[in-house]
């Protein structure tokens, strides 16, 4: 089977419905047909500084979301960056194939540098990380969502600069944007994404919030100052992104979801979301419970995935070794 790697930042203390439609939902299913690593991104998370037991608290619950999703972590190893310490080693190699102003040029580092977010040096490497983080794994493809399109392209490029110039060592993968797969915009701000760091609470449907707060935040959604139900992104942003979380959840096509709401107003649609969200929210929340009862069964479950990782980058680290001109470990 085809190997894939895909990853999440525990840069907050729950995933948002962006993560859980964008992203785990496709994670869920690609395991049947792929040999899956899922990685929780705690190395990428120290761009953003926070505190040292938030952050431990934050690798955890990630770590259960991806189990609490539906990720099998016998089939797919499921692991912490920082416990395969080679992705740093691999990133180091990235950083210095990329020039200054290439990196510079990164809308997320532009996007978050602009919301004022302090960039730090790591900010502006992610993207070289995120290359190692793929690159590790002779990944053929990487799931990521619509708005990590432009990374996965630097990825690519980095891959094939490394291989002009040291011979062919590297595999280029081929982002793998799940069919149907949705980008989640903000609430607020439907012209932005739903975005762990950078989304205000009332932009954002926490997976793990009250239901009452998600539906209330779902009402409150910013929309428009018309009153047609219709799908248009570009000119009724917040009524598209909400007719987007209901066709995704339903399973009904966008364009039907907006049909059904002919001649009925912002608020039945609304309400609608509303319901559809909590129904998936629920169970969701039930099932974390539950893996939080029984925390040395995660980290178990995370050594294991660590260690079925750490096989799969040493060989490829050999690899990168030798080409670059590195002296073999001992
Ligand atoms: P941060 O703001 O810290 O970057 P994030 O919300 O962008 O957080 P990530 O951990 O960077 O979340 O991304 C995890 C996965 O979720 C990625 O595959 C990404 O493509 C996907 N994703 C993130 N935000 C959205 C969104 N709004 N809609 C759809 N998919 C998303
Ligand atoms: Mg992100």
């Amino acid at each position: 089977r085809p190997r894939i790697l895909s990853g999440m930042q525990p840069t907050s203390d729950s995933l948002h419905l962006g993560n859980y439609l964008g992203a785990l939902v496709n994670w869920v299913g690609l395991q049947e047909d792929f040999d899956a690593y899922y990685f929780v991104a705690d190395l990428h998370a120290l761009t953003v500084p926070t505190d040292p037991e938030v952050l431990r608290h934050r690798t955890r619950v990630t770590a259960a979301q991806f189990l609490a999703g539906g990720v099998d972590p016998v089939r797919s190893a499921v692991f912490c960056q920082s416990h395969v310490s080679l992705h740093a080693e691999l990133g180091w190699v990235m950083n210095c194939l990329t020039a200054d102003g290439e990196a510079r040029r990164m809308t997320q580092f532009k996007d978050k540098t602009a919301k004022g977010q302090n960039a730090n040096v790591g900010l502006l490497t992610y993207p070289m990380l995120m290359a190692a983080d793929i690159l590790m794994y002779d990944a053929a493809y990487v799931p990521v969502g619509e708005d990590q399109r432009q990374h996965l392209e630097i990825t690519r490029d980095l891959a094939q600069r490394f291989n002009a110039r040291f011979g062919d060592t590297l595999v280029v993968p081929d982002a793998y944007i799940v069919k149907g797969s949705a980008k989640i915009q903000d609430l607020q701000e439907p012209t932005a994404k739903m975005s762990k760091s950078t989304s205000s609470p009332k932009g954002l449907i926490d997976l793990m919030d009250d239901p009452r707060r998600i539906a209330k935040n779902i009402r409150s959604a910013v929309t428009d100052t018309g009153s047609e139900v219709r799908y248009d992104p570009e000119g009724k942003a917040g009524v598209s992104n909400l007719l987007v979380i209901h066709s995704v959840l339903s399973g009904t096509p966008v364009e039907e979801v907006a049909a059904s709401f002919a001649g009925r107003g912002y608020g039945d649609l609304k309400k609608e979301v509303a319901e559809v969200v909590v129904a998936a929210v629920e169970p969701f929340q039930e099932r974390m419970r539950g893996l939080l009862e029984d925390p040395a069964e995660l980290d178990r479950i995370l050594a294991d995935g660590a260690a079925r990782a750490a096989e799969v980058a040493h060989v490829t680290m050999s690899r990168v070794r030798d080409a670059v001109g590195l002296l073999p470990a001992a």
